[in-house]
């Protein structure tokens, strides 16, 4: 393999790297910091991990840097984010045992992340956990920053912990395995990154939407990369969502509302960002923040990258129950609107001022 490239998420005494390559998995143990007196891994995967050969390819290059490892498989979907599933880790644990000194290794897309990233915070009060995202979202948010969590039957992400991992290993070459619309979904939180800190990275996405949808490999690799490296650059200002951490949430104030209204999968998460980065766009513009040249070029891209644009008609005063139930809503509903690229503010919105925006949008779904 070619030597992976090294980004830092400077947290001072939780710094880590993201470490990006083709064929990293094989050579995980040289390439990731494991701690020094560790003695067992244990792989927390998915059905399809296993399927694709990616995770017993970690679990080779695991014992080949001299380690015990035991793999424990999960349901596949966002149900393995259970108390009942975290249990059943604990149990793992238990049985073997695994030590204070031992490590987690996640091996998989957001849900394996956020559960074997929040069983690590938890066993022993806290084990070393290594991050290996398997999906494009995963790679470029999820397993970066540190948040863990399950689900309760009330609602998502109720349950968690800060946990930095000791690495964060990304291999784009496992995307190919990945069906068509996670990869695309993914590119959602890319456009996100763009949109946020980096004008070049969305002329890149504007240079060659066909490519980004075809996973072309080198192309892939740098938006990783770069979109990996700007989560990282916010999280290290502010790790505990103060202050700008916050930002991230462009897009997905409505997106959340959408998933939870249209019932988890009728639209997939970076599916929902990008209707939510319309609706944040249009009402920037309509608030008189955000040119309306960026909103075109945005919906233009999103388009081009397959993602969808067209706002569903939703029940409003749900969604308006939604918005303001959401754990980020503090005066008001909170959204992230976009003075141009690179300048994100966080704006308290009436819903006088959302529903104008919803009535001139609103249409039957393209889902
Ligand atoms: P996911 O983890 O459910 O993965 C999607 C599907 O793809 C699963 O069926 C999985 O088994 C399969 N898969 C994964 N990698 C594969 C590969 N290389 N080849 C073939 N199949 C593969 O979905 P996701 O979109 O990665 O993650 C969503 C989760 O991430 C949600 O639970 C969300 O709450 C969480 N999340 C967490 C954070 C955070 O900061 N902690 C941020 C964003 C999202």
């Amino acid at each position: 393999m070619s030597a992976p490239s090294r980004l830092e998420v400077e947290l001072g005494d939780r710094a880590y790297q993201i470490v990006v390559g083709e064929g990293l998995l094989d050579d995980l143990g040289a390439q990731v910091p494991l701690p020094l007196h560790a003695r067992r891994a244990l792989v927390v995967t998915q059905p399809p991990l296993v399927a694709h050969g990616h995770a017993p390819r970690v679990e080779r290059a695991l014992v080949d840097a001299r380690l015990e490892v035991r793999r424990h498989v999960v349901p596949d979907g966002e149900v393995a984010k259970s108390a009942e599933v975290l249990a059943g880790i604990w149990a793992a644990c238990a049985d073997w045992p695994l030590g204070r000194d031992d490590v987690i290794v996640a091996v998989g897309g957001g849900v394996v992340g956020d559960l074997a990233g929040f069983a690590a915070a938890t066993w022993m009060r806290g084990v070393g956990v290594v991050q290996v995202p398997t999906t494009l979202l995963a790679m470029v948010d999820a397993a970066i920053g540190g948040k863990t969590a399950i689900d309760l039957p009330q609602g998502k992400n109720l349950v968690g912990a800060f946990h930095q991992p000791l690495a964060v290993a990304a291999d784009p070459s496992v995307l190919s395995t990945l069906p068509e619309r996670l990869r695309i979904e993914g590119a959602a939180e890319i456009v996100k990154a763009a949109l946020l800190a980096d004008p070049l990275l969305l002329e890149r996405l504007e240079r060659d939407p066909a490519g980004v949808r075809a996973g072309e490999p080198e192309l892939t690799r740098m938006l990783v990369l770069r979109a990996a490296g700007i989560k990282a650059e916010v999280v290290a200002g502010d790790e505990r969502e103060a202050g700008a951490r916050a930002h991230l949430n462009l897009g997905h104030t409505y997106g959340h509302a959408l998933e939870t209204l249209t019932g988890y999968g009728t639209y997939l998460h970076g599916e929902a960002v990008s209707v939510g980065l319309v609706v944040a766009l249009e009402l920037g513009a309509d608030l008189g923040v955000t040119p309306r040249a960026l909103v075109d070029r945005v919906r233009a891209l999103l388009g081009a990258l397959g993602l969808p644009t067209a706002v569903p008609r939703l029940d409003r005063a749900a969604l308006h129950a939604t918005l303001a139930r959401d754990k980020k809503a503090r005066d008001g509903v909170r959204f992230v609107l976009l003075e141009d690229v690179g300048r994100p503010v966080l704006r308290g919105v009436a819903a006088a001022d959302l529903d104008a925006v919803l009535d001139r949008l609103e249409g039957p779904t393209d889902r």
